[in-house]
């Protein structure tokens, strides 16, 4: 028997730390990168309006007959879509698309100067309520706009860029005092992680490979959760395969100190960054 998934409980829900990212992933792609990761045993799907993927991730879902239930599923509002009287007719669409009666989180994908955010956030409880996303978050959110959106309501979750050469040490403290989610997006660096030698050397030490040691990273953290892309088999299997080894403190002192600070994601409509 595989070792167990580590799980983030909040809020009364039980969130897998590990999710899957597709980003990138279109047609059979997304939907045979979705179909396979459920096959292993991933129990989190991270999608988004932009990406355009959700009708495939939808198809995924169902391919391999795993309850929706026991799926976690989380959707991003695009920017084009928060005003108010865009918010719900565009999610009506991301749930037709994904064919399901609700997401387990819906997040903000960006924040967006011209809405009032409190705006933007009152038509997603309001959606909460009507069952069609269990759980409210934001994406891309710095400390100061999240303490604004925590003003308003229940936010479950922000997902950032995080990876070891952006450690997001001050963002990852205040999610944790607040009882929120973190979780990390382009968390192997978009790949750039696999050669380092910091982490390649730790990873020695148990038989892993440095993306491994880097995901392992975010699971030794309270109240985080990541979600690494992959198109090919053996990186869902390998991705997956990280339950079944710890860090030491001294190796997560190692890997602390390859924070430099690096953000990959950055458009010109990013906020003022922590
Ligand atoms: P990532 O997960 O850091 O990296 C993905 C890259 O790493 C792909 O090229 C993948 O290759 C490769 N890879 C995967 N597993 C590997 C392994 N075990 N060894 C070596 N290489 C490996 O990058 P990301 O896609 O930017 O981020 C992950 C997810 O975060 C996205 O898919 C998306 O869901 C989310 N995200 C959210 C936002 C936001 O604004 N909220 C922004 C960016 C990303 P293959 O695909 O060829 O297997």
């Amino acid at each position: 028997m595989s070792p167990q998934q580590t799980v983030r409980i909040l809020q009364n829900s039980r969130v897998p730390a590990l999710g899957l990212g597709t980003w990138q992933l279109s047609g059979r792609a997304a939907e045979d990168s979705v179909a396979a990761a459920l096959d292993i045993g991933y129990r989190h799907i991270d999608t988004a309006q932009i990406y355009e993927n959700e009708a495939e991730v939808g198809r995924g879902l169902r391919a391999g007959g795993t309850p929706r239930e026991s799926i976690f599923l989380t959707t991003k509002v695009w920017m084009s879509q928060v005003a108010p009287d865009r918010v719900r007719p565009s999610v009506e669409e991301s749930l037709r698309k994904l064919q399901t009666e609700y997401v387990d989180l819906l997040l903000i994908h960006w924040p967006v100067k011209d809405v009032p955010l409190e705006a933007t956030l009152a038509e997603l409880f309001r959606l909460q309520h009507e069952g069609k996303t269990r759980h409210v978050g934001v994406s891309n959110f710095p400390i100061a706009l999240l303490e604004a959106a925590l003003k308003h309501g229940p936010i479950f979750n922000n997902q950032v860029e995080r990876h070891p050469y952006l450690a997001q040490t001050r963002l990852t403290h205040f999610c944790q005092a607040h009882g929120v989610l973190l979780t990390a997006y382009s968390p192997l660096a978009r790949g750039k992680v696999s050669d380092d030698p910091v982490l390649t050397e730790i990873g020695a030490q148990y038989g892993k490979t440095a993306a491994q040691v880097a995901l392992r990273w975010f699971l030794e953290q309270d109240g985080v959760a990541v979600i690494p892309k992959a198109a090919k088999r053996a990186h869902l299997e390998a991705n997956f395969n990280i339950f079944d080894f710890s860090l030491s403190a001294e190796d997560m002192t190692r890997i602390a100190a390859l924070d430099r600070g690096q953000r990959l994601i950055h458009p010109g409509w990013a906020p003022a960054w922590d």
